[in-house]
């Protein structure tokens, strides 16, 4: 064993310097040596404003400075509290739950946590979750915690949408090994490229995997991760899809990770919620109780004073109003600032994957830290992800956004 103390499974965990934070680091030194008018900081996971700060909104942060101590520092239940689980239901379907099916939630630390449950819960050990081949990185350090694993599959073949059939084909050979099968969509608003799953990909996935449920012995789950839901279009439209998952078979279980972090700009707040939606009341009932004793065993109980906001946020029209209109200000500021980096884009003639909406763009390319070190010279940062550059718009004031998108075609 290669360990000095640590036990043999945990060998060279931690070992490999996170890509983003050393990008972070040398965008935050071009900001000291050159100022930071001089300098396109693509890196960031958050928005940020027209004068490059840290964005919240004020009537969040006036709520939560009015919260009694008790509200902030209590516990809160294991589970939740019970309004916080209501909340999340009727706020992630806002009037699209499905005909006929069932809703239970458990408070997680944001959608990580409920990730975390499901690929625990729901694999058995040394057991592979199918993502796709574009996603978060984090997926496979929640998997690889948890002594699973992850596999994927093709999101975009050139330009078209690819994954109807290599979802098909993964699925196919996994089968023959095995019954259980956990598979994540990112959508709306993917992260990295912001690319959304329309209703004619819904259907195909959802007619697929029907198919495969008529073999009673398999389990499938279809992990909907909604991260970047409220940034990805009118409420109204956005969960329209949620509509058709209805009468399903009880085999395939719909778990949703929910998060406030970016819905609400509380990112280091930790809360959100694994939501199951079935047309078996035993499944989302198993679902409430296996994954609160999780919670139990893992990190307790969730942030108590974040459950609350979402609670007053759901029994309060005024102050949802007011958080609704903070939050699609900065969603319209986006699309503002995307609108202007895709129009450059396609002037330049340079490729990216179909973004819809989000806070990243990702432009593919065979060798990005070779183009990335270009893009340095110019002082423009940004992420270099599997075969392509991960472009914060997120982060970036709408004065900066012009010109980009030729230095990285040029930097190409
Ligand atoms: N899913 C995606 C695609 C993300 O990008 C993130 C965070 O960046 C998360 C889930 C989890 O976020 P949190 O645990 O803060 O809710």
């Amino acid at each position: 064993m290669s360990t000095f103390m640590a036990a043999s499974h945990a060998e060279g965990k931690g070992s490999k310097p996170d890509p983003v934070f050393a990008i972070v680091k040398a965008a935050n030194d071009a900001i000291k040596e050159v100022g930071q008018d001089k300098v396109v900081n693509a890196t960031i996971g958050a928005i940020y404003d027209e004068q490059e700060h840290f964005a919240t909104f004020p009537t969040v942060e006036n709520h939560l400075k009015q919260m009694s101590a008790e509200e902030i520092m209590n516990y809160a239940p294991i589970g939740g509290l019970p309004d916080f689980l209501q909340a999340a239901i009727d706020l992630t379907f806002n009037g699209n739950m499905p005909e006929n099916t069932f809703a239970k939630a458990v408070a997680t630390p944001g959608g990580t946590g409920a990730i975390r449950h499901v690929f625990n819960n729901y694999l058995e050990p040394g057991q592979k979750a199918l993502v796709p081949d574009w996603c978060w990185g984090n997926y496979r350090n929640i998997a690889e915690e948890h002594m699973r694993e992850i596999d994927t599959y093709m999101l975009f073949d050139e330009d078209k949408i690819a994954f109807s059939h290599t979802v098909t084909g993964r699925i196919m050979s996994r089968f023959k090994k095995n019954n259980n099968l956990v598979i994540i969509f990112n959508t709306p608003a993917h992260n990295p490229t912001g690319h959304s799953m329309t209703e004619g990909d819904w259907t195909q996935v959802i007619d697929f995997m029907k198919e495969y449920a008529q073999d009673t012995e398999k389990r499938i789950t279809i992990l909907l991760d909604i991260a970047y839901i409220d940034f990805a279009g009118e409420p109204e439209e956005t969960r329209k899809f949620f509509r058709l998952f209805h009468n399903l078979p009880q085999n395939i279980l719909i778990a949703i990770a929910y998060s406030m972090s970016k819905s609400f700009f509380i990112y280091g707040m930790r809360s959100g919620a694994l939501i199951g939606l079935s047309s078996s009341k035993e499944v989302v009932e198993e679902l409430s109780q296996v994954n609160t004793g999780s919670n139990r065993g893992v990190w307790s109980n969730g942030t108590r004073s974040a459950q609350k906001l979402l609670v007053d946020v759901w029994q309060n029209p005024e102050l949802k109003a007011s958080i609704d209109k903070e939050r699609a200000f900065y969603r319209e500021l986006m699309a503002k600032r995307a609108d202007i980096f895709m129009t450059e884009a396609k002037e330049a003639g340079l490729k990216t994957f179909p973004y819809h909406s989000g806070f990243f763009i990702t432009i593919p390319a065979p060798n990005p830290s070779e183009a990335l070190k270009k893009l340095a010279e110019d002082h423009i940062f940004a992420v270099s992800f599997y075969k392509g550059i991960r472009f914060a718009i997120c982060g970036i004031p709408t004065h900066k956004v012009p010109g980009v998108a030729q230095k990285i075609k040029n930097a190409l």
